[in-house]
């Protein structure tokens, strides 16, 4: 019994036709968070709507975040109330159209002095007082004698304590894809590996989109996709969809790279998300993650809009040293980094400000030729940002303004117990790590799917639109990054499967596992040298 939303991309011809074959009310170019929310809340609300993505659903910034669906308490200083107030109260309802894609845990600020645990409780209660979070949701102070038994590997010399407070953790990545697959099932017409290449104006006016295949190896295909909306929601890559609606239209973004790093949970044990100060000032974070932990992140500009933003041994270094100040662990060094991700935020430019201190608000422009650009923003509030866009397609097609489903309505695999189902997989002979991270990334489906990366990759394919094993491996099953066994033995298994769905030959099926170990050696090339900290950075 597979769930809603079910999604087999692999008709490319058709797929293709049916984009050719009538105008939309609008076409949305671009596939990560913010596009897939677009596209699902217009379909909801009766609006025909095409979906095109130049590479895979979620492959750009939305499969590269810190995978936290948070509150913002950061912005609070930076007095963004307005950002505070929205995301705190977005957590709550990503926590219930999609529960499994939301899971609670606590964050761990340690203090080092009083007057730092009463500043963040002052902070804390203003937050909570926005979000309006529930009593049994508030923070609560710990003791350095319960820090010291709660998470033995912080350094606890010279410190004070701990504030701990809730926050949520998520899939970047399946959020997307649950986004993209609740909009066609609601009627949409979505691809990927579909990239707009020009936009085509009648009368001053732009009305239809060139597309084109991007899937390696696939013979060319255009469409001519018309629309009587077109809305721009390429995340780092806005300004170059800008510039195909009017030529040589200037910059509106200014780009941040943020890099994480993995390393094997026993390398630093956390049992919680622990928050604390690298070298600048800035908050950076350790995440506990299945059998890894990973570190995070930074934020420093970056021009370019690259598929895989380089990771440098700086960017490796920063978050070492700062993990080695704040853990008791042996120090980690650049040789126990298991992989790295990294990638870029799509930030409005802010004249004078640093990468840190640029606003997490996401703005919308009207182009000259009526295309609509979005950017900025967060994954946590991306459901609030659709609503928003969609009210103004409603209006700019002068239809009456209908109101959003998008805050009750159950994301695909949403409807579900994460609880009650975890505990059942796990009656039913599942291991307890496996059963959690079914159950995260599949939620009510997780039965349908079936267990291991052969059952995940077919279903990949089938239903979730999975076209390359990157996208089974990276996005789809969540374990590029976070699988330890250096021989991938999930990577293999799922090519197996997926070369008779996808029409693979023998070498084909070699090249799509070649690529996807490259992928994870690659992002590591500038880190492999073993030298002592900070040799680099000089
Ligand atoms: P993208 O996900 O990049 O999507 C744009 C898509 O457009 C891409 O998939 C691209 O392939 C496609 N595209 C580009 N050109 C074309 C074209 N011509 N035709 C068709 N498609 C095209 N937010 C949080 O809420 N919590 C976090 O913990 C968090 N951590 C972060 C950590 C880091 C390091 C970074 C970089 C960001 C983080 N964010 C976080 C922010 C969040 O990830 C982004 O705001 C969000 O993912 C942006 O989504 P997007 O859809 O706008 O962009």
């Amino acid at each position: 019994d597979v769930g809603s939303g079910s999604l087999d991309l692999r008709g490319r011809d058709g797929l293709f036709d049916a984009l050719g074959a009538r105008t939309f009310d609008v076409i949305v170019i671009g596939g990560g968070i913010t596009g897939a929310g677009v596209a699902r809340d217009a379909a909801m609300r009766g609006l025909s709507v095409a979906l095109v993505e130049a590479r895979d659903f979620g492959s750009g910034t939305s499969s590269r975040s810190s995978k936290m669906i948070h509150g913002g308490l950061r912005y609070l200083p930076m007095g963004d109330i307005a950002l505070v107030r929205e995301a705190a109260s977005e957590r709550k309802i990503v926590q219930a159209i999609a529960p499994h894609l939301a899971r609670e845990t606590p964050f761990v600020i340690p203090a080092k002095t009083g007057g730092t645990i009463a500043k963040l409780r002052a902070g804390l209660w203003t937050f909570e007082k926005l979000g309006g979070v529930p009593k049994s949701r508030k923070h609560e102070v710990w003791s350095l004698a319960e820090l010291e038994a709660n998470e033995p590997a912080i350094a606890a010399t010279g410190l004070a304590g701990a504030v701990v407070y809730p926050e949520y953790l998520t899939d970047d990545a399946r959020l997307t894809l649950a986004n993209v697959r609740g909009a066609a099932d609601h009627g949409a017409v979505v691809a990927n590996y579909c990239a707009a290449e020009a936009i085509l104006t009648e009368n001053g006016r732009a009305t239809a989109v060139i597309v084109r295949e991007t899937l390696p190896g696939a013979p060319a295909r255009t469409a001519r996709v018309s629309a009587r909306m077109i809305v721009n929601a390429a995340g780092p890559w806005v300004d170059a969809v800008r510039a195909l609606e009017a030529p040589g239209a200037t910059g509106r973004l200014k780009l941040t790279k943020g890099v994480h790093l993995v390393v094997p949970r026993e390398k630093l044990p956390v049992s919680r998300t622990i928050i604390f100060p690298a070298a600048d000032r800035r908050s950076v974070f350790a995440v506990p993650k299945g059998e890894t932990t990973y570190i995070g992140t930074t934020d420093t500009f970056h021009p370019t809009t690259e598929d895989w933003p380089e990771i440098t041994a700086q960017d490796a270094d920063y978050l070492l040293t700062a993990a080695a100040a704040w853990f008791s662990v042996s120090p980690l060094t650049r040789v126990d980094i298991a992989s790295a991700w990294s990638g870029v935020r799509p930030l409005v430019a802010e004249e004078g400000k640093s990468a840190s201190d640029i606003s997490r608000k996401d703005e919308l422009w009207t182009g000259p030729a009526g295309v609509l650009s979005i950017a900025g923003g967060k994954l946590t509030a991306f459901r609030k940002m659709a609503e928003r866009v969609v009210d103004q397609i409603e209006e700019a097609l002068g239809r009456k303004l209908s109101k959003s489903r998008t805050a009750t309505d159950p994301l695909p695999g949403g409807d579900v117990d994460v609880a009650a189902m975890t505990a059942s997989l796990v009656a039913a002979g599942v291991s307890p790590e496996a059963a959690a991270r079914s159950v995260g990334l599949y939620g009510s489906e997780v039965e349908a799917v079936g267990n291991g990366a052969a059952a995940e990759a077919t279903y990949a394919v089938l239903y979730e639109g999975a076209l390359t094993l990157e996208d089974y491996w990276v996005r789809r099953g969540a374990r590029a990054w976070f699988d330890l066994d250096p021989a991938f033995p999930a990577l293999d298994a799922a090519a197996e499967v997926m070369a008779p769905l996808l029409g693979w030959s023998a070498a084909a099926r070699q090249n799509q596992i070649n690529h996807c170990r490259a992928l994870r050696s690659d992002a590591l090339s500038n880190l492999r040298a073993e030298q002592p900290l900070g040799a680099e950075t000089a």
